[in-house]
């Protein structure tokens, strides 16, 4: 096997006509890699993508051939995929108002060129998910907003339609169910590809604690900060040592290491219903 692509989180090996995306415990955090890992963190990211891909095969087809044809060493945390041409955009959907979203609100009452209403404070729900697609960036760089007509310009009106509308079904599918389960996905960045024939396809991870911003339901106060199943706590921490978010990352220490495990694996439980 050929390593293709060795990424933030996944290394991409090449076998056959196939890929196999190998999903390590590295965290990042700014788009800087920590260089302390997560144990089990590539496993959770897995089988939970697994899962959902599952759920979501009647609103679109998805990469993946099988998670168990993978070489034994990465056994749990790869899966065989098919090798798509991705789509240059990184497709966004937002329920709720967080992170990057909530700074451009505060700055000009729209996100990703949506207006919003007026009144809006963090964490709180949007009327209804809005599509907040970005670029994809180079290596080294952030990912960047960009408004529907950007996408319209890159791909044509009909492809970003069906972005945009199979973004949003998928979010809206994710996000009753975990709601059911006592979480709330606020939002969740999925990576569509095309196949051989020319099919629109779900390829990355789906809705996973990298991917999404999760938040258990019955502590949900729009006003603050919301804790989070994800890896938000991580940044947090990273953001208090007073680290200037550029290499070298200081070391994670082991009590944020186990916490960060146990946020993982809580997400996990609580979304599938499965013991970790
Ligand atoms: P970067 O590649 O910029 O470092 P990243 O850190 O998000 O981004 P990873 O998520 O670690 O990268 O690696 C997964 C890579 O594989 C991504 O570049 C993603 O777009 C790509 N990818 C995912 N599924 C497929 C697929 N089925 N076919 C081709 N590429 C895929
Ligand atoms: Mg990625």
């Amino acid at each position: 096997m050929e390593l293709v692509h060795s990424g933030k989180v996944r290394d991409v090996y090449e076998d056959g006509g196939d890929l196999i995306l190998v999903a390590s415990d590295r965290v990042s955090v700014y788009d800087v890699i920590l260089p302390t890992p997560i144990p089990d963190k590539g496993k959770v990211l897995t089988r939970l993508s697994l899962w959902w891909f599952e759920r979501l095969a009647d609103i679109v087809p998805n990469h993946v051939i099988s998670a168990t044809d993978v070489p034994h060493e990465f056994a749990g945390r790869a899966v065989r995929v098919r090798k798509l041409r991705m789509v240059q955009v990184e497709c966004i959907a937002r329920g709720y108002l967080a992170g990057l979203g909530l700074r451009e609100y505060r700055a000009g009452g729209a996100v990703s060129g949506v207006a919003l209403p007026p009144g809006l404070t963090e964490g709180s729900q949007l009327p209804a998910p809005v599509f907040t697609p970005t670029s994809k960036a180079a290596v080294g760089e952030h990912d960047e907003f960009i408004t529907y007509d950007d996408v319209v310009a890159q791909e044509g009106a009909e492809i970003a339609e069906r972005l945009r509308e199979t973004t949003l079904a998928v979010y809206r599918r994710g996000a009753e169910l975990a709601r059911e389960r006592g979480v709330i996905i606020a939002d969740t960045k999925l990576e569509f590809g095309w196949d051989a024939d020319g099919g629109l396809v779900l390829g990355d991870e789906v809705l996973t604690p990298d991917s999404s911003r999760f938040w258990p339901l019955d502590e949900w106060e729009p006003g603050r900060p919301q804790r989070s199943f994800d890896k938000q706590y991580v940044r947090d921490w990273a953001a208090g040592t007073g680290w200037d978010k550029t290499y070298p990352a200081p070391e994670i220490p082991a009590d944020v290491v186990a916490a960060t495990r146990a946020r993982y694996i809580e997400a996990y439980e609580r979304i599938t219903g499965e013991s970790w």
